[in-house]
């Protein structure tokens, strides 16, 4: 067997066994490692620099949106959790403790953070007078903990890296506002920067961020049909202002309880991308967030090859000009090799260049996403790399969209559930009463859970799946991960 071809054999067939196929690709792209404390991964430079890829972007959608950052400490004292019973219900479970340093038992326990309203909420509470102090809106960039037992690289580990927004509010209308704009700044992120089409809605209450009043989320489909929820915009009314007495002076000069938010991805959107973009060849990376859109690959016999890889260096400058994230492999590894390693790494353009092309005055340029190649004239080069970024980044979204719509059943009963679920893992849209108790039935029965309430819904069931009273909604199930 040649070696081009082994490196393939490594990746599991998605078909075959997806757990093994993820974890396949992860490794083999290099983007993780794992640490000798379970639970937790090392982001590898190529894992990290595509977290750096979004970061940039959230930040940016942040900023103009008028939020800034700040941060705030890793350590939480344990008093704080008591002071909002949902959360500290919610998270208890999950928190690691300090409970000594240099040698001596501390006065009060701290918490390693899971998330930070409580620390932000007392701050606030200091900074928070008057209704000329708001609103006031801050986004921290951190890494949180919750210990968690069963875990999977970038989808669930103990500690991950995230963005947390934090913000308050004279009015319950502007902090509503704000939780939707928030919501739809990660719709239009995930939907147009990763390619990857999202259910927008509303958590059901059993399903909410403990201590909010409304929880929102997108929720993204995975090639295995599974559910990954990619991102969630929290309205928390009063609730953390009143444990942590976040009142100002309004303009009637009276005290009044500020209305606050959060909202978060994390780098579980990582571990969502692979899922739903990459391929038994490996990774596929969306152009706009691939830290290299084009690889360039030099080809042809050593006596030719200087003049070969200087045509490419110019060509490259000129793509680095247009904007484009451009990278060569000049190491002696084969140009087969070379291929299928940028392919199995997810990179959206590969160029090749031999001396034959440089005889034709032209290059090739080859599809991560099509397989498709195309011989193009060196002058025509930078727009028609522009063009076909811009082409793979809607065909893979294209690609995505009509994965999910193929994966999306409509039922009555739970039965019906059932044998939708049987025939083929997916999202499954039916009729709710508002009962914890039937939603929870469907969880027992199916392993479904309800994944939101869609914002917009094509069609209204008129009864609960389970018991056939008058549905209150419609909503979205799904496993998860
Ligand atoms: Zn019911």
């Amino acid at each position: 067997m040649s070696k081009d071809k082994k490196m393939v054999k490594e990746i599991t067939p998605q078909q075959e066994d997806f757990s093994r196929w993820y974890i396949d690709v992860i490794k083999k792209a290099d983007l993780m490692d794992y640490s000798p404390v379970r639970g937790c991964i090392v982001f590898k430079p190529e894992g990290y620099e595509i977290w750096e890829m979004m970061q940039k972007e959230l930040d940016s959608k942040f900023k103009e949106t008028g939020h800034r950052n700040a941060y705030f400490p890793l350590f939480i004292p344990e008093s704080f959790f008591q002071k909002e019973k949902e959360h500290v219900e919610g998270f208890n479970p999950e928190l690691p403790w300090v409970t000594e340093a240099a040698g001596e038992q501390l006065e009060e326990r701290l918490a390693i953070r899971p998330t930070s309203e409580t620390m932000i909420g007392h701050m606030y509470s200091k900074w928070i007078q008057s209704y000329r102090d708001l609103p006031l809106l801050i986004n921290q960039w951190s890494n949180v903990v919750r210990w968690e037992k069963r875990t999977l690289p970038f989808l669930r580990t103990s500690e991950f890296l995230w963005q947390e927004g934090h913000t308050a509010h004279e009015t319950e209308e502007e902090a509503k506002a704000e939780t939707m704009q928030m919501l739809e700044i990660y719709r239009e992120f995930v939907e147009d920067f990763l390619s990857i089409p999202v259910i927008v809605g509303q958590k059901t209450p059993s399903e909410k961020f403990a201590g909010a009043v409304e929880t929102f989320s997108i929720e993204a489909m995975m090639k295995d049909g599974k559910a990954v929820q990619a991102g969630t915009s929290h309205y928390l009314g009063t609730n953390f202002s009143k444990a942590f007495d976040i009142q100002y002076l309004n303009r009637d000069n009276q005290q009044q309880y500020a209305y606050t938010t959060s909202w978060g991805v994390s780098t579980r959107m990582i571990g969502a991308m692979i899922m739903v973009h990459g391929d038994d060849k490996g990774l596929a990376l969306p152009p706009k967030v691939a830290p290299t859109q084009v690889i360039v690959i030099p080809i042809g016999p050593a006596k030719k090859r200087e003049e070969v890889t200087e045509k490419c260096m110019e060509l490259m400058d000129g793509l680095k000009q247009a904007g484009v994230r451009v990278r060569m492999d000049t190491s002696d590894q084969s140009p087969g090799w070379k291929f299928n390693e940028y392919e199995m790494r997810g990179v959206p353009i590969r160029i090749e260049l031999g001396p034959r092309d440089m005889e034709k005055g032209q290059v090739v340029l080859a599809s991560r996403i099509s397989g498709e190649k195309k011989f193009i004239p060196q002058e025509q080069l930078n727009k028609e790399v522009l063009n076909m970024l811009d082409d793979i980044q809607k065909q893979m979204y294209d690609n995505a969209k009509s994965f999910m719509d193929s994966h999306f059943s409509s039922v009555e009963t739970i039965d019906e559930m059932k044998a939708a679920l049987e025939k083929q893992r997916g999202f499954v849209l039916a009729g709710w009463c508002g009962s914890e108790a039937c939603e929870h039935q469907v969880k027992e029965e199916t392993g479904a859970t309800s994944r939101n309430i869609p914002t917009v819904v094509t069609e209204h069931k008129g009864k609960c799946l389970v018991c056939e009273e008058p549905a209150k909604h419609t909503v979205v199930f799904g496993k998860s991960y």
